[in-house]
């Protein structure tokens, strides 16, 4: 049978992306289709989103959604089924989806963000002609309000899924939105959407869900810990059978070395030499010196979570050890400066751009030989995946989906051919260090360079074993639900 997934996420790739969530809700759907699942996406009408649909058909009106008007359009684009909620009100801001141009969040998310749930869980319900879910699935604090909508709605009996990206994100407002978001009384306290006094949006998804998961296996551990749990581990202990770590995939079709139109030179694991163009127009990019000595990448959020704050630290060493660094990210803005300045007193060996390039991250894959991780937690992370897939060598920070997804260079694993990266623990200036010295010396050894890249071309980054495992517990939820 083939089971209807309503997806709800609130970003989504190619039509709006932050990070590596838009990712994820963007390939999963074309994944899922050949487990026999099929998706539709619900996603909040943001200025992008609503340029880009093209035809659509309105499919349901909401006069009062939280106050203002709202449409729901339906719309295919590029093979994605997606249901946007057309709310201007909420919705139709310059800025980014959850704040404006100068970083400050919108102070009516809870609401905006309740609205886009509370439609999820009236498509659940039925609300929508013609379609209904089998099983609902809901992303981060932004959509997590459905499973809860759903729970004390009529939606009830419908199973939901709420897949936790980043607990760094919870969605926390103040007690006194309660009595606006349309929840009866018993949906208060803490086997609700109460958390330590205010509202958790997360948190209530969770507790409401069927089903709890996260993007890696030890990610999946990790946050049953009061360091990486982030006062949400008692709850996650408690409702520990519900939860699973499902690894993320990437979408080996549009990050494919072989058939990249945003590269210099495409190339294969049996051509790798083809690499060296790229290496050569991303020096010309960054305006950095044409040699043999490591290029380093980052591709990043500059947050503490990243380690960008150690990264700050290591640069000096890394140029020490006749390296060199080209970095595209945007974030906090004192680490923005600091990696400016750093270019500044390393020109021809640091490189920088603030801001977000989609292409542009093609082509540092492509041509950097390895690329610079040193988060202090990472749910699963894309970029590594991305670099397995080009040839770039990982060096990572042994937490969370980095540590399930690449092989540390030690003695058993280099002779045994299967490394794939470097790891280093724990996420400090020391072990940061020691990482990179480790790295510069084994680049010394192009033969051991070679055979290191080539395996992390052969590892499986496609999302096919973590979708089959994504139908398999919807199929499991729809048992257990009959
Ligand atoms: P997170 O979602 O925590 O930021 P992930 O590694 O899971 O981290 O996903 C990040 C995604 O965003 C990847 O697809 C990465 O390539 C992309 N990305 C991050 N910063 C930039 C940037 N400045 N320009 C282009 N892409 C970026």
């Amino acid at each position: 049978m083939t089971i209807k997934l309503l997806s709800v996420a609130s970003e989504l790739y190619p039509l709006i992306k932050t990070g590596g969530l838009a990712d994820v809700a963007g390939a999963l759907p074309g994944a899922l289709a050949t487990q026999d699942v099929a998706v539709r996406t619900l996603l909040p009408g943001y200025p992008a989103v609503i340029a880009k649909l093209g035809k659509a058909k309105t499919v349901k009106r909401y006069p009062a959604l939280f106050g203002v008007s709202a449409t729901l359009l339906a719309a295919q684009i590029d093979g994605l089924d997606l249901l946007v909620l057309d709310a201007p009100d909420f919705f139709a801001r310059t800025g980014g989806p959850y704040g404006d141009d100068a970083g400050n969040e919108w102070p009516d998310n809870w609401r905006r963000f309740a609205a886009l749930s509370w439609v999820g869980a009236d498509i659940a319900a039925g609300g929508l002609k013609g379609w209904t879910p089998d099983v609902v699935h809901a992303h981060d604090w932004q959509a997590a309000m459905t499973a809860a909508y759903m729970r004390f709605g009529p939606a009830h009996a419908v199973p939901s899924v709420v897949t936790i990206h980043n607990l760094a994100f919870q969605g926390r407002f103040d007690a006194d939105i309660f009595v606006a978001l349309d929840l009866p009384q018993q949906a208060w306290g803490v086997d609700g959407v109460e958390y330590y006094g205010g509202v958790g949006f997360l948190k209530a998804g969770l507790v409401s869900a069927d089903a709890m998961t996260t993007v890696s296996p030890t990610y999946a551990e990790e946050i049953r810990s009061p360091v990486h749990g982030m006062g949400l581990d008692g709850l996650i202990n408690g409702r520990g059978d519900r939860l699973h770590g499902i690894l993320n995939g990437i979408d080996t079709g549009m990050w494919n070395p072989a058939d990249d139109t945003c590269i210099a030179r495409r190339y294969s694991a049996r051509a790798i030499a083809g690499r060296s163009a790229n290496r050569r127009a991303l020096e010309n990019r960054f305006g950095l010196d044409h040699d043999d000595a490591p290029l380093f990448i980052i591709i990043s959020r500059l947050t503490w979570q990243k380690g960008m704050d150690l990264m700050i630290e290591a640069v000096d060493h890394l140029v020490g050890q006749g390296a060199k660094l080209a970095l595209l990210g945007s974030g906090d803005r004192p680490m923005e400066g600091a990696f400016l300045g750093a270019a500044d007193r390393h020109r021809g060996r640091i490189g920088v751009r603030i801001g977000y390039d989609e292409a542009l991250s093609h082509l540092m894959q492509a041509g950097g030989d390895a690329i610079l991780i040193p988060s202090r937690f990472e749910p699963c992370g894309l970029t590594q995946l991305y670099a397995l897939r080009y040839g770039c060598v990982p060096v990572v920070a042994r937490v969370g989906g980095l540590a399930d997804t690449v092989i540390d260079a030690n003695e058993a694993a280099l002779g045994a051919g299967a490394a794939t990266g470097i790891m280093f623990a724990p996420a400090d200036p020391l072990a940061l260090h020691g990482a990179i010295g480790r790295t510069v010396r084994l680049h010394r050894d192009r033969a051991l360079w070679q055979g290191m890249q080539r395996a992390g071309m052969r590892t499986d980054v496609s999302w096919d074993h973590s979708a089959a495992r994504y139908a398999a517990l919807y199929r499991a939820l729809l048992v257990q639900a009959a």
